[in-house]
């Protein structure tokens, strides 16, 4: 029996573009949803074929915005899946969902098939910010999917931007303040990034220089009521997301959809896979340590230090940098200070 394997599908489609995102996704009013489903389930036949009926620990549909898909499309994918593999009882299933999209009844579709994690974009808890992003929905429709979801008994996750034009530190506050009062158990928060390719990379944007942002990400864990797991994402023990977990811990995960990337693992090999499911790259033992350093030192835990990792592992610099990094138990990770310079810490500690 092959490993297990991690789900994740892309769902390329969005309403519009937002005027940040280098994500790959299309604009469309109206995909040919069933020509999609079609290509989706050809893939995982392609993979039931090639690795057998593996279990399946977490199924990600991420986008674009998978919550435009009908719940009839979704079904199909979902039926697919369990036909081919051996879904596990207690499986993660996560739809990311942007507000606009998913009333009350939808959501209820998706949940009868399996959906048991929402995250949703909710981005901002100011109107005018949001209409500045590009975001297509208002605060008030971002609360009421909120309040659906957790009504219905998922967990859920909420995505926030912050670092935007003439954002200063004590706005980040607030906002974490703000957040504080919605009962999450899960918030992922991402610094604006500018890429050139997006409407903000064409407009010269006055961002809060690297001081300010350093100091608005050291805000965040003091005034969130969620402790920092991973660089970006803050949970309530016990809430975290598992599939993204158990991708930085270093298991197999497929990438289904054009968007899509992955690590399989079969032969007795790990593969590299992206966009094309057709394109695979054999990926030698030591280049996959490495990747489970730089994913898993972005977790708060650190990386697991498994005789693979330890072999990539510059110890010498590791026990003179003691303020950088530190062991616990069987994990090596980022110090507080670490973690602010974590990119240069991981060009140093590989060999
Ligand atoms: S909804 Fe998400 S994926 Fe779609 S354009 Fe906006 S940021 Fe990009």
């Amino acid at each position: 029996m092959n490993k297990a394997h991690n789900l994740y599908i892309h769902v390329p489609f969005c309403m519009s573009k937002c005027n940040y995102c280098a994500f790959y996704s299309v604009a469309c009013q109206s995909p040919d949803w069933t020509k999609y489903a079609d290509a989706i389930c050809k893939e995982l036949d392609f993979w039931a074929e090639k690795l057998g009926k593996i279990n399946i620990p977490t199924i990600f549909f991420g986008g674009g915005t998978p919550s435009l898909m009908p719940v009839s499309i979704f079904e199909q994918i979902i039926d697919c899946i369990n036909r081919k593999f051996s879904v596990n009882k207690d499986c993660e299933i996560t739809l990311e969902s942007n507000p606009g999209t998913l009333d009350k009844e939808k959501l209820s579709g998706f949940v009868q098939n399996g959906v048991n994690r929402l995250s949703v974009g909710v981005q901002s808890l100011n109107d005018m910010e949001l209409k500045f992003l590009g975001r297509r929905h208002d605060v008030k429709t971002a609360m009421n999917l909120l309040e659906n979801a957790m009504n219905i008994g998922l967990r859920v996750n909420a995505d926030f931007i912050y670092g935007l034009p003439n954002q200063s530190v004590q706005n980040v506050v607030d906002l974490c303040k703000g957040i504080n009062t919605l009962g999450l158990s899960h918030v992922s928060m991402y610094e604006l990034t500018i890429e050139a390719n997006t409407p903000f990379g064409k407009m010269n944007l006055d961002m809060p220089d690297n001081e300010e942002m350093a100091q608005m990400y050291n805000m965040i864990p003091q005034v969130l009521s969620l402790p920092r797991y991973e660089v970006s994402n803050y949970a309530k023990p016990g809430s975290e997301c598992q599939h993204n977990v158990n991708v930085w811990s270093g298991e197999a995960y497929i990438g289904v959809g054009q968007g899509a990337a992955g690590r399989v693992y079969f032969n007795n090999a790990w593969f590299e896979q992206r966009g094309n499911w057709e394109l695979f790259n054999e990926i030698s033992d030591d280049v996959r340590a490495t990747e489970k350093i730089l994913t898993g030192m972005r977790t708060m835990r650190g990386v697991k230090l498994s005789e693979d990792v330890k072999n990539k592992l510059d110890f010498d610099w590791i026990n003179s940098h003691k303020d950088l990094v530190e062991k616990t138990g069987e994990y090596l990770h980022t110090t507080n200070t670490g973690l602010l310079i974590l990119d240069d810490i991981i060009v140093d500690i590989v060999k």
